[in-house]
C-alpha cells in the first residue's frame, strides 16, 4: 500500500528527476565532499545547505507536478522541449544570482541553499535519459510502475557517470565563487 506524501508516494523519491535524495546527495558528496578534487572540497555546514536545498526541489509543494518538470531537467506534457531547456536555464542563472547576492549580503548559508537549488536542477538534467529535456506524463498513479523503475534504474550511477557529473557542479560553484570576488556584479 502507498502511503502518499504531497504527490509523492514514496518519500524521498524524485519522480520527475535523475536521482533520488541519496542520489543527489551522494552526488554531492562526490563533487565537494571530503574526496572531492582541490578547492571544492566544502565544509559539512555547506554540504548540508546544498543536501537540503536538492532535497526540498524534490519534495516541496508541486515539486513533482508536470508546470516545475524543467526544475528537473524536463519539460512538461506539449511543452515545447525547447522552451523547457530555456526555463530550466533561467532557474539556474536565477538560483547563482541569488546565492551571489546572498553571499554579498554576508547571508552565507542562505547562498549555499540557493546555488544546492540550481545545482539540483544541473544534476538532473545530466541524466542520459532526461537529455533533450524530454516529456513526462506527470504524476498520475498509472504511471507510476514506470515512474518507480525510471527511479530504481538510475538509484546509483556508476563510477565513471558520477566523475561526469560532478564537472558541472564544479563549474557553477566556479561561477558561484568569481561572482562573489568582487569581479563585477
Ligand atoms: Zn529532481
Amino acid at each position: 500500500m502507498f502511503r502518499f506524501v504531497g504527490n509523492n508516494p514514496i518519500t524521498g523519491f524524485d519522480v520527475l528527476g535523475l536521482w533520488n535524495t541519496c542520489g543527489h546527495n551522494s552526488l554531492i558528496n562526490s563533487a565537494f565532499g571530503t574526496g572531492a578534487s582541490d578547492g571544492f572540497q566544502l565544509p559539512k555546514g555547506d554540504l548540508n545547505q546544498l543536501k537540503n536545498a536538492s532535497h526540498d526541489v524534490d519534495s516541496g509543494p508541486g515539486s513533482q507536478e508536470p508546470a516545475n518538470a524543467y526544475q528537473h531537467g524536463m519539460s512538461s506534457p506539449g511543452e515545447d522541449p525547447a522552451r523547457a531547456k530555456a526555463d530550466a536555464d533561467k532557474f539556474i542563472a536565477d538560483q547563482l544570482k541569488s546565492a551571489i547576492d546572498a553571499e554579498n549580503q554576508g547571508k552565507h548559508d542562505e547562498a549555499m541553499y540557493d546555488l544546492g537549488k540550481g545545482m539540483h536542477t544541473i544534476a538532473d538534467r545530466s541524466s542520459p535519459s532526461h537529455r533533450g529535456e524530454q516529456s513526462w506524463p506527470g504524476m498520475g498513479i498509472t504511471h507510476w510502475p514506470n515512474a518507480a523503475f525510471h527511479a530504481m534504474r538510475e538509484l546509483w550511477p556508476s563510477r565513471s557517470k558520477r566523475n561526469e557529473v560532478v564537472n558541472n557542479p564544479h563549474d557553477y560553484y566556479n561561477s558561484f565563487q568569481n561572482g562573489c570576488d568582487g569581479g563585477g556584479q
